[in-house]
Formats: C-alpha cells, structure tokens, sequence
C-alpha cells in the first residue's frame, strides 16, 4: 500500500513517525508524501495545548477530501479524546496511545492492517528487526516513554501514561544501526528523557555508553527536568573527548518560587540557578535552553519580573517561551488568579526578544574561535548549513555534497542574526 504519515507537535512524536515509518516500509509498503494521495494516511498526533488537539481532529476530517483512502489516528489526542469519539469522526482505525490497544470501525479495512503495524511498532517491546527512518543527518532515538511528574499545567501524564524506558541492549543495538547508515548524530529523545533506567544504569550511563558506539561523532539530549540527571550529565559533558553536545535544555517554566510551587515543579529558583552556575563553571560556552512559561495564574508582575531576572542573569542562547493556556482536564485550568491573555502575551513578547539578544550575543561570542559542525545540506553554490555542538546555526563556505553528514571544523569569521559563518579549516 502507499502510506502517507503526518506528524504533529515534539521531536519524540517525530521520533516515533521514523519508527512507524521503518515498520510500515519492513512490511512491504511504500512511504509517499503527506497531502496527496494515498491508499491509507497516518496522522500521529498532539495534544498539548486544546488548539494542537481540535487540529488533529480537523485534519482527520480533512484527510479524505486532500485523497486518504483510509486514516489511522495514533499519538497523544487518543487517550485524550478517547477511540468512540475519534471513530465517530471519520477516522478508520484509532492505536490508542496509553494502552496500545486498535480500534476499528470496520473490522478487516487497510486502515486496520496499517494500525497494526504502527500499534507494535508503537509499542517499544523487545527487538525491532528494523530501524528508523529518517529525512535529516540527525537521528532522534526513542529512550523512553510517559511521565509522572504531574506539572499542574501539563496534560502529557493522562495522554503518554507513566514512564517506561526502552532496554538499554535494544536502544544500542538501533544505535549501532543508525551508525552504520552513517548517522553521525544521535539525539536522546523521550517525554522526560532523565527517567530513564535500566536496572541500576541511568541516563548518564546510557549517554555514555551510546557515545562509545563505532561511528557515533554525537550524542544530543533532548531537554532535562531540573533536579534529575544534570549533574551527572554535565560530568559526562566536561569530560575531556567527551562526544556529548555541550547544551543543556532546562526548563525553568517561572523563576518565581511561588509560581512554581503552583505549577508543582520540582525546585525552587534557587536550585536552578545553583544547578545552571555549576554547569557554566565546568562545561565553558554551555549552549544553554529553557522553556518558560508567561502568565500562569497567580502570576503577578512581581512574579514575571522574578522570570525576567533569571532569564537576564544566564547566557541562555536557545529560549522557548509560551504565553500560558488553559488545557481542560488539568489542575491549572481550574485555579483562580488568571492573567488576561493580552498580559501573558505581552510578557511572553518581552522574554522572546530578551532571548533574540542573547542568542545572537552567544553566536557572536565564537568570532574567531573554531567550531564543530554537523554538515546538514550544501547548497549548489557550496554553502554548507548545519549546527555547532553548542547547537548554533552554521553556514560554512567552500564545501561539496559529499560533505552533507560530515562532522567539519570551520573557522568562524563573522555571526550574523544568530547564524555563525566560516570557511572549513
Ligand atoms: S515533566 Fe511536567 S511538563 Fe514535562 S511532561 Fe512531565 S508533567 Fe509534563
């Protein structure tokens, strides 16, 4: 059959659409491009916010017109929503998140066979003879799954369920296989990536061991919970040879204690900012990220002022900012002291071009210095584009197709919006 996926929201969600993607090819059919026609479409779906979720279902009602013969929801919208309401829809076959479980609305359809597919490839139990598939030199690899962390905002927990890691055998081995294709770069991925453990080893354990792989040059983190594995991680980066990427994404969500403790984080400002120092002392020019949180309800000026000094205190140089919204079914929804949006959208401006600055301050800090880079794509005229350790966009001068998925060391001549350029050294 032709099959067409389209994938919404985090990099996990895309992680997992290379794996359904590798499954679906593994069992004899032919993966085409999303918007045309197709025997059967795959929508993997968010739920994140109530906008990502009534998109879903706008695009599995659309799916038939833009010529899906048949469509297969899986992803987070189906533990939300519930596999009743999505079949009523129009959808044909729903792989409920959570549990795993198909249902169909007319048993024995393609739709059914290619839910099937996607449900065991979904599934993260035991050996895949198959690996991902991927369109970039990145390879986002799947660690593990859920979260019980139970932030009062996030609607995750009820959509993915409670942590469950991959086995650590299992993740090497679609390493070594990734490596062998010619995957420079293995990016950790998960929904709360510092749960991870298989017995006594833990993610530090498994970013160690993945870096040892013959023909792994990187090993990329997704973002890390404040009070977890971050020390542990920064060990691992300061290490001299060390084939972790030195960035670190911590969410900070408010540098307010009292919004915090309303949003149930797991730590106080202080410890964050305790955590950040310890790791700008040892890992030198950190690419530092963060995800805030503007207008969470309690969030008063005093508050968002609290957020903006810590966000000016630290050289952050990747800054995710989302002016808070209400996701029904979570604690926060029904909290009083609600910050007009007008408000939570006008802080979330300041905080993004307090973030622009510093972004292109961090870029401009490497003028003169070497950089590692990734190779991405080289375009006709041999420029090449691609991200630094640091996770800095880069244009290198001077290189050749054959260079696309090369690790290359450039010399940095200038830095422009964020962007640094060079010629290869
Ligand atoms: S740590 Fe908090 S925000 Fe992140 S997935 Fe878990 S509950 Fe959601």
């Amino acid at each position: 059959m032709k099959i067409a996926i389209k994938t919404m929201g985090c990099r996990l969600n895309h992680a997992e659409t290379a794996t359904i993607a590798g499954a679906l090819e593994y069992e004899g059919h032919a993966i085409v491009p999303e918007g045309g026609l197709c025997d059967v479409l795959v929508l993997h779906t968010c739920t994140v916010t109530a906008a990502a979720q009534r998109e879903s279902m706008r695009l599995a009602r659309a799916a038939r017109r833009a010529g899906a013969g048949g469509v297969v929801m899986s992803g987070c919208t189906t533990s939300v929503v519930g596999p009743e309401r999505i079949l009523e829809g129009g959808v044909d076959a729903v792989v409920e998140k959570k549990s795993g479980q198909v249902h169909v609305g007319a048993p024995g359809s393609p739709a059914e066979a290619v839910a099937r597919i996607v449900a065991a490839a979904l599934s993260g139990n035991g050996f895949r003879p198959y690996l991902p598939r991927f369109a970039s030199t990145r390879a986002p690899v799947k660690v593990q799954d859920g979260c019980d962390f139970r932030c009062a905002y996030c609607i995750v927990p009820d959509a993915r369920g409670a942590p469950r890691s991959r086995p650590l055998a299992d993740i090497l081995a679609e390493i070594a296989g990734l490596a062998a294709q010619g995957f420079r770069e293995i990016v950790l991925t998960g929904v709360n990536v510092a749960c991870w453990r298989d017995g006594e080893a833990g993610l530090a354990d498994l970013a160690r061991a993945a870096s040892s792989v013959p023909g792994v040059a990187r090993i990329r983190l997704s973002s890390i919970e404040p009070g977890t594995a971050e020390r542990d991680l920064v060990d691992l980066m300061a290490a001299a040879e060390s084939r972790l990427c030195r960035t670190l994404h911590y969410p900070l969500q408010s540098g307010d204690a009292g919004v915090l403790k309303r949003m149930r984080r797991r730590y106080t400002p202080e410890q964050y900012a305790a955590a950040v120092e310890d790791a700008l002392a040892r890992v030198p020019r950190l690419g530092l990220g963060a995800d805030v949180i503007t207008g969470f309800p309690g969030e008063d000026d005093a508050a968002f002022e609290a957020s903006v000094g810590m966000i000016e205190r630290f050289p952050f140089s990747n800054l995710h900012v989302f002016p808070y919204s209400e996701r029904p079914g979570t604690p926060a929804a029904a909290m009083d002291g609600a910050v007009p949006v007008a408000t939570r959208r006008e802080r979330a401006q300041r905080l993004i071009a307090i973030g622009e600055e510093k972004r292109k301050r961090f870029a401009a800090s490497f003028v003169g210095d070497e950089a590692e880079v990734l190779v991405e794509r080289v375009d006709g005229d041999g420029d090449g584009r691609g991200w630094t350790s640091e996770y800095v966009e880069a244009r290198i001068e001077g290189l050749a197709t054959a260079d696309v998925g090369r690790l290359v060391a450039m010399r940095v001549r200038s830095a422009v919006d964020g962007i640094v350029t060079g010629n290869a050294v």
